[in-house]
């Protein structure tokens, strides 16, 4: 039986790789410490025999026992609300974190696939973003230290490649949303649904022309699964390339939950992208993959999970 250590697996992409790889028939190494996660995600998966949760900091020394054939990292923050707030955090998983799991990667002779992320190509200047565009990102910005972490996080895994003949596997993920998603993470998909259904008004931040291509969780999942099992080892991107503004973005939750709130103005955030999207030209060549789920889709299913969420938890505020 083949074995994968998945960090990040109480947060919203790990928790359904977990899932992915359970079905997929391996035994699964959950690891997270639960700073922006929540094990509610994962505890259907605690009665299985081939699922283990580890609590554990993945910027301390990872320990895993025997043998482990793959390594995915997702642990890190990843709403610009959650860095923002602990950034320091931010760059240590990003680069402390990678450290260790590349360590373990090379002591196990796994193969390590991480998550980067099209931040890595900051406030882009070519449109749509391809894997050679080196980007445009303000190292001492806000967000910068998330994205420089990120940048890092690639560096440091393609030198373990070169100099030490590592499997690795780099997926650059767009703006993916789904079920899972915390409620009160900031971001736009679960901001948007989490006030049309407690009645509040819309917030668009800036004009609203800013863009953003929005990925359903089962596409992206399904890309990593075929990155991973891939022999390619130079970065891919990963998302759907179906490119929206905020602002036609509130329109359509508006329309989708029938709530009967306006859209309010707020300042845009310091060297917010102002236009994202994905080239999959790579993704389709390689991997032979693209999204399949529509945005109509993805957001009538991601809604009805935010939707069953109980009152207080839609009530819950963390800000
Ligand atoms: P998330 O916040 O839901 O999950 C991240 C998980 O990592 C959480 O469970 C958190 O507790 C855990 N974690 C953070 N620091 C840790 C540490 N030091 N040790 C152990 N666990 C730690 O975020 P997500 O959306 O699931 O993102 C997962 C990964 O995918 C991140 O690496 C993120 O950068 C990347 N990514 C996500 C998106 C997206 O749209 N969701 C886009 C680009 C990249
Ligand atoms: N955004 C918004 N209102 C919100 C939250 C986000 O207008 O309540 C905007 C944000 O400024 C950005 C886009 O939505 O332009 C996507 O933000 P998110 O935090 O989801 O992810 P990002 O792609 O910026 O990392």
């Amino acid at each position: 039986m083949k074995k994968v250590l998945i960090t990040g697996a109480a947060g919203f992409l790990g928790s359904h790789l977990c899932d992915r790889f359970i079905k997929e028939g391996f035994h699964v190494i959950g690891m997270d410490n639960l700073i922006t996660g929540d094990l509610k995600n994962i505890e259907h998966l605690f009665k299985l025999k081939h699922f283990e949760f580890y609590h554990h900091d993945v910027t301390k020394f990872v320990h895993v026992p025997g043998k482990l054939d793959y390594i995915l990292h997702f642990a890190s923050p990843a709403s610009p609300i959650d860095y923002l707030k602990i950034p320091i955090q931010t760059l240590k998983v990003g680069s402390l974190g990678t450290h260790n799991l590349l360590g373990l990667a090379k002591e196990k002779k796994a193969r390590i696939l991480i998550a980067s992320t099209s931040e890595v190509y900051g406030d882009p200047l070519i449109h749509p973003q391809n894997e050679e565009y080196y980007g445009n990102v303000n190292t001492i910005g806000p967000r910068g230290v998330y994205d420089e972490a990120k940048r890092f996080q690639e560096s440091i895994t393609m030198a373990y490649h070169t100099y030490h003949g590592l499997e690795i596997r780099i997926a650059r993920i767009f703006n993916t949303y789904g079920p899972r998603m915390r409620l009160n993470d900031g971001r736009v998909v679960p901001a948007f649904i989490g006030q049309a259904l407690r009645g509040e008004d819309l917030t668009v931040f800036g004009d609203g022309s800013q863009t953003r291509s929005f990925c359903y969780v089962d596409d992206q999942i399904e890309g990593i699964y075929r990155l991973l099992s891939s022999d390619y080892i130079y970065p891919v991107n990963i998302g759907n390339p179906n490119e929206i503004t905020i602002r036609d973005f509130a329109e359509e939750i508006i329309k989708l939950t029938g709530t009967k709130q306006k859209i309010i103005y707020k300042e845009l955030p310091i060297n917010d992208p102002l236009q994202r999207q994905p080239d999959i030209t790579k993704a389709k060549e390689v991997l032979n993959w693209e999204p399949k789920i529509s945005r109509t889709e993805g957001m009538k299913r991601t809604l009805e999970y935010f939707k069953s969420l109980s009152k207080e938890e839609l009530y819950k505020s963390e800000h």
